[in-house]
């Protein structure tokens, strides 16, 4: 293999840049040439094409966001889409493709390796909901945001005695809820994977009050539903002052924090790695620590596990 290309695809995630950049320098590295396509698939579709140098990826490490910008293509789902693409990387002579993305993402890249072209997933996504790695790039960047903003959250919520119920991202996912919960020493943690009864909730709220408690913070993850409707719900139940926060997509934005340019730059150079080595279909993770890879059928059909341990956690620390 002598060209390879690389995408990002779906939403952005934070460490995307350190992931583009790590798989550029890679094949740079091993004396492979390196494409990238702007605004994913459609960019594919569209020859939207351009060679890579180590310069190009300069002053990108910190960065959040993608350089090479993100779209989402119903033309690429077809199967004329995908032939337009294929053509695309016939003219440029590209033999193999990294793609940095979610599970969407991944079913284009399972489709395109069926059709014989070789195709390795990096999980770039700030929801933490693929099977087969422990974090995602974007993951721990996007807690960090949601912790700055919880604990300014607390300081309001203590000078006037106020509960906050603050909704977070995640799609069908819980991790960024529980972790956030967790870490922000919530009161409660609702996610999609976990029934907890709405009156285990309110008690828990009241018994805080009663022992003197000044504020709560309740952490609800989209994936459950609106936290207004949770606000409402909650303030009805218990009397106490409500106030509802939808952090929004300031939880996507932001620089990268370490632990995400470290993954990104894992992740991004093992995918130049695993192509080289004539791997196709595969999703490069982390489990554990250590490398690992795992075929996209696979992690496609496998259901993303919450960390019950933590969860368990943050039910015996906010007792
Ligand atoms: P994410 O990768 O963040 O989950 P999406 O679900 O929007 O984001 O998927 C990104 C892109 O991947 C889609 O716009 C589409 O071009 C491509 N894609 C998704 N599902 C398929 C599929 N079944 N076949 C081919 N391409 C797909």
């Amino acid at each position: 293999m002598k060209r390879i290309g690389v995408l990002t695809s779906g939403g952005d995630a934070p460490g995307m840049n350190a992931a583009i950049r790590a798989v550029v320098r890679k094949a740079i590295f091993q004396d492979i040439e390196v494409f990238g396509i702007k605004n994913g698939f459609q960019g594919l579709i569209e020859g939207n094409i351009e060679q890579m140098e180590i310069g190009s990826v300069g002053d990108m490490i910190q960065r959040g966001g993608t350089m090479l910008l993100s779209a989402r293509s119903e033309e690429f789902k077809t199967e004329e889409g995908r032939q337009k693409a294929m053509e695309q990387l016939n003219k440029y002579g590209i033999e193999g493709l990294i793609i940095i993305g979610g599970d969407g993402s991944f079913r284009g890249a399972q489709k395109l390796t069926e059709q014989g072209y070789p195709c390795i997933g990096v999980p770039g996504t700030i929801d933490n909901d693929i099977a087969g790695t422990d974090f995602t790039i974007g993951f721990d960047t996007a807690l960090n945001t949601i912790i700055e903003a919880i604990d300014k959250i607390r300081d309001t919520a203590t000078s006037h005695e106020r509960t906050y119920i603050i909704e977070v991202m995640g799609r069908d996912a819980g991790d960024l809820a529980l972790w956030a919960g967790l870490s922000g020493g919530a009161e409660s943690i609702i996610i999609p994977e976990k029934k907890e009864d709405f009156s285990d909730i309110v008690n828990r709220l009241k018994r805080g009050h009663e022992r003197g408690k000044k504020h709560s913070i309740i952490i609800v993850a989209e994936g459950v539903g609106s936290g207004f409707d949770y606000g409402d719900r909650i303030q009805e139940a218990t009397s106490l002052e409500t106030r509802v926060t939808v952090l929004g997509h300031i939880q996507r934005g932001g620089s990268p924090t370490a632990s995400d340019r470290v993954l990104a730059s894992r992740l991004g150079a093992n995918a130049v790695e695993s192509l080289l080595a004539g791997k196709a279909g595969k999703m490069v993770g982390i489990q554990n620590n250590q490398l690992v890879d795992r075929d996209i059928l696979e992690v496609l059909a496998e259901e993303h596990q919450i960390n019950n341990d933590l969860y368990r956690l943050s039910q015996e620390l906010s007792i």
